[in-house]
C-alpha cells in the first residue's frame, strides 16, 4: 500500500511511514493511492462472513502486501474484539450500535486498530515506542483503552486538571500497565503545547522514540470502513436501497463510509448530519466551504468548525486530475452522493424524547442528530432503508440524557466499575523542562 498527501499526490509513502508520521509535512492528509474494488462474490455473500472475516478481507484489499496474511489475521482479531449490532426501530429506520467497546464510542475501533498496527510495525525497532497524547477528555479514553497492554508501546496521556468529567478522568487514570496519566496544572492548550515541544525537541527525539495517536492518522480510518459492511450484511435481506446516516464532527466516520462504497459496498446514499456546526451541510447545499469557529452544543463530540477529514472527502470526489483538489471541483459529484442536514439542541432534545416514546430506545445526543436527519431525508425518499450510526452509548452523557428524558438510565458494567477504581495520575506543571526531565527519567 502506498499513500499520498491530499496536498501533493506526486509524493508517496509506505503504510508504516504514514502510521508513524500521522500527518505529511505539507499538512495535507494521507490517502491511499488506490482504493480497489472487492470481488463481487464477497459482497454478494457477505452474510456468510463474521465481522472479523469481513474486516480481514476489506483490510487485505486496501493495504495489499503491507502486512502478511497470517499477521494481519492476528491484528484484526485483536482490534475487532466487540460486535457492531444493527437494531431495528421500524421498517425504514435502523441503528448501528458502535458503542460496545471499552470507552463506549466508535473511536474504540480506530484506537485499537492503530495500536495493533503501531505495535506490529515497531517490532522492527529495538526501542520502545512512546505515544504522547494531549486530550480534552474524550479521545484520551479511547486511546488509553486501545493501547492498553500493547507490546512495545508506552502511552503518556496529558489532560487538564479539573477540566475533564469525573468519568472521563477515571477512564484515563485507572488503567495502569503501559498507560501513564499526567494531570496538567493548566488548560488543554497547555497540554498540547507540552506535547508539541517534545516533538520539536530533536535532542529528546534522538533518545526516545516518540509518536502521536492523532485522530487524522490513516490507521484510525481504515477499521471504520469495516462496520459499514458489517451493518449492510445485517439488513441486506430487506432488499431495499440502503442509506447511511452519519452524525459528524471531523467527518472521519463518514469518510470511512465513502471508502467502503468505493470498494463496492452498495450504498444508495449518504447523509451527513451535524449540530449547529453546519459547515459541511451548507457546503453541500451551496458549493462554498466556509470554516468558522465552533459553537458549543449538546452533541459536543461534533463541535467542529473546520472538519479535518473534509480534505479527504474532497479528494475522493475530485474528478479532474489536479495536484491539489478543491472543494469547488468536488462539489458536483459530492452533492449527488451525500445530503447534509443540521439541527440545533432544541430539536435534538425533542428527538431524544421522540425516539424514547415511539421506539422505546434510548438514543444519545449525537445519534439523535442522525435520527432527525434521516427522518427529513426519508420524507422525500420513503422507500429507502436508513441506518443511523449510533456513535456513543447514552450513558457516556448520563447527566444530559437523564435531564432530557426525565428518568435514570442504566450504565453498562464496564463503565460502572470504573467509579470504584483508584485514580493514579502524576501531577505535572506546564513548564517544559520539567516534563522533559520526567520523560527522560521514566523511559
Ligand atoms: C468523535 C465523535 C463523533 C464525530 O465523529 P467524526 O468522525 O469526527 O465525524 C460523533 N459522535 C461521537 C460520540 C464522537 O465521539
Amino acid at each position: 500500500m502506498q499513500l499520498y498527501s491530499t496536498k501533493n499526490k506526486s509524493k508517496t509513502v509506505s503504510l508504516p511511514e504514514a502510521v508513524f508520521k500521522g500527518l505529511p509535512e505539507d499538512n495535507g492528509l494521507y490517502m491511499p493511492t488506490s482504493i480497489p474494488r472487492l470481488p463481487q462474490t464477497f459482497i454478494d455473500n457477505l452474510e456468510e462472513y463474521s465481522f472479523q472475516e469481513i474486516g480481514f478481507t476489506v483490510c487485505k484489499h486496501l493495504i495489499g502486501d503491507s502486512i502478511p496474511e497470517k499477521d494481519l489475521e492476528k491484528i484484526i482479531e485483536n482490534a475487532i474484539s466487540f460486535p457492531a449490532p444493527v437494531v431495528k426501530l421500524d421498517d425504514q429506520k435502523y441503528i448501528l450500535e458502535l458503542f460496545h467497546g471499552p470507552s463506549l464510542a466508535f473511536k474504540d475501533f480506530g484506537a485499537r486498530f492503530m495500536a495493533q498496527l503501531m505495535s506490529y510495525f515497531n517490532q522492527e525497532s529495538d526501542k520502545e515506542l512512546i505515544i504522547l497524547v494531549a486530550t480534552s477528555g474524550d479521545t484520551g479514553g479511547a486511546v488509553a483503552a486501545g493501547f492498553l497492554n500493547t507490546p512495545g508501546i508506552q502511552v503518556v496521556i496529558l489532560y487538564p486538571s479539573g477540566k475533564v468529567s469525573p468519568l472521563q478522568e477515571k477512564q484515563l487514570t485507572t488503567l495502569g500497565g503501559n498507560i501513564t496519566a499526567l494531570e496538567v496544572d493548566g488548560t488543554f492548550d497547555d497540554c498540547q503545547a507540552l506535547v508539541k515541544k517534545a516533538f520539536l525537541d530533536s535532542e529528546l527525539r534522538s533518545q526516545l522514540r516518540l509518536s502521536s495517536a492523532n485522530s487524522i492518522n490513516i490507521s484510525r480510518l481504515i477499521p471504520q470502513s469495516f462496520y459499514y459492511f458489517e451493518a449492510y450484511k445485517q439488513v441486506k435481506k430487506a432488499g431495499k436501497p440502503t442509506v447511511f446516516c452519519v452524525p459528524s464532527g471531523n467527518f472521519g466516520n463518514l469518510t470511512a463510509g465513502l471508502i467502503a462504497a468505493k470498494m463496492g459496498l452498495p450504498v444508495h446514499h449518504f447523509i451527513a448530519a451535524t449540530n449547529q456546526n453546519d459547515i459541511v451541510p451548507s457546503y453541500l447545499k451551496g458549493g462554498h466551504y466556509h470554516p468558522k469557529p465552533s459553537v458549543r452544543t449538546l452533541s459536543n463530540a461534533m463541535d467542529v468548525g473546520n472538519p479535518s477529514n473534509f480534505a479527504r472527502m474532497v479528494d475522493l470526489y475530485s474528478t479532474i486530475e489536479a495536484i491539489e483538489s478543491s472543494p469547488e471541483t468536488a462539489w458536483p459529484s459530492m452533492k449527488e452522493a451525500i445530503s447534509g442536514y443540521a439541527f440545533d439542541d432544541q430539536a435534538t432534545r425533542k428527538a431524544m424524547n421522540e425516539v424514547a416514546e415511539t421506539y422505546n430506545y434510548t438514543i444519545d445526543p449525537h445519534g439523535a442528530v442522525g435520527y432527525l436527519a434521516l427522518k427529513d431525508y426519508q420524507k422525500e425518499h420513503p422507500d429507502t432503508l436508513g441506518i443511523i450510526l449510533e456513535t456513543a452509548h447514552p450513558a457516556k452523557f448520563k447527566e444530559d440524557v437523564e435531564d432530557i428524558l426525565g428518568h435514570e438510565i442504566p450504565v453498562p458494567e464496564r463503565l460502572a466499575v470504573l467509579s470504584d477504581r483508584k485514580k493514579v495520575a502524576k501531577k505535572q506543571r506546564i513548564e517544559y523542562p520539567e516534563f522533559r526531565e520526567w520523560l527522560m527519567d521514566s523511559y
